[in-house]
């Protein structure tokens, strides 16, 4: 049976034949040196959380980078209400849920789960400085799936759920302002209701079937319309014969900098 989590939902619903380059048949493309910076951080920085939630010692790896050290006591400070040890209920890191629905698995794996008798919170990092508006937020995939799948496969109702968004800045170009320097993290609340459930329910019945047609035709998946705009950002325009779109009529196409350009082991 065939996984959906949040990303393939996102791609999908954006352009199918992105969802299958990026995921039926990957394709690989250039990786951008200070995004995979980033993405090494961001991913310390959730692996040093879970392993504090689950009570081990993070002293060391904190000492080592003190920009995650930085980090993880500032988001300690910023919300001590979070991590005061639960009496009742459930609480878990890096926990996963899946519900079988119209023939695919639906997949989320929570940064944070907090339960309580009557209450559902779900706990999200982020690490970048910038949030998005909460509107914004609130029509992820990330967020609907998170919250549908939560009152789903529990006895929660969708008013005792919620999301929230913590976001800390990774060091690096958000750190080269001083504003970003001494921000502390911040956060976002998402709360939940009956409506935004069904209509959830509704798009994922509408998306899965969708691809199931796709999936049962031969050939490549369906592109998105140019008109969308998603062409413009995506590394597989050369690819998809839609390289105008990204780089311009003249196929101006940027390359970083030599000496940012990872050395390839040969
Ligand atoms: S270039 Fe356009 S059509 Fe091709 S995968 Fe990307 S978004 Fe889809």
């Amino acid at each position: 049976m065939i996984s959906l989590t949040q990303g393939h939902l996102r791609l999908l619903e954006m352009c199918p034949r992105r969802y299958q380059y990026s995921y039926i048949e990957p394709v690989p493309v250039p990786a951008d040196p200070v995004m995979v910076e980033r993405q090494r951080w961001g991913t310390e920085f959730h692996l040093v959380m879970q392993q504090r939630e689950l009570g081990l010692s993070v002293d060391q790896f904190l000492r080592q980078d003190p920009a995650l050290g930085a980090a993880v006591n500032g988001l300690l400070a910023a919300a001590p209400d979070l991590f005061v040890p639960q009496v009742e209920g459930f609480r878990q890191s890096e926990h996963r849920r899946t519900l079988i629905f119209n023939g695919y698995a639906l997949t989320a794996i929570y940064d944070l789960l907090v339960l309580g008798p009557a209450q559902g919170q779900i706990v999200d990092w982020k690490t970048y400085q910038r949030p998005p508006q909460p509107t914004q937020l609130a029509k992820e995939w990330q967020t609907r799936l998170y919250l549908y799948l939560l009152v789903e496969t529990s006895d929660l109702t969708p008013e005792q759920v919620s999301m929230t968004y913590w976001f800390v800045a990774p060091p690096s170009i958000e750190r080269q302002t001083a504003e970003s320097q001494t921000a502390p993290p911040s956060r976002i609340t998402i709360v939940y209701t009956p409506a935004q459930h069904r209509r959830t329910e509704a798009d994922l019945h509408r998306l899965t079937d969708r691809l199931t047609t796709l999936l049962a035709t031969e050939g490549d998946l369906q592109q998105v319309a140019v008109t969308e705009g998603h062409c413009a950002h995506c590394p597989f325009a050369v690819r998809c014969l839609r390289s105008h779109e990204r780089y311009g009529p003249e196929g101006d196409l940027v390359l970083p900098a030599i000496a940012d350009i990872a050395e390839v082991p040969l």
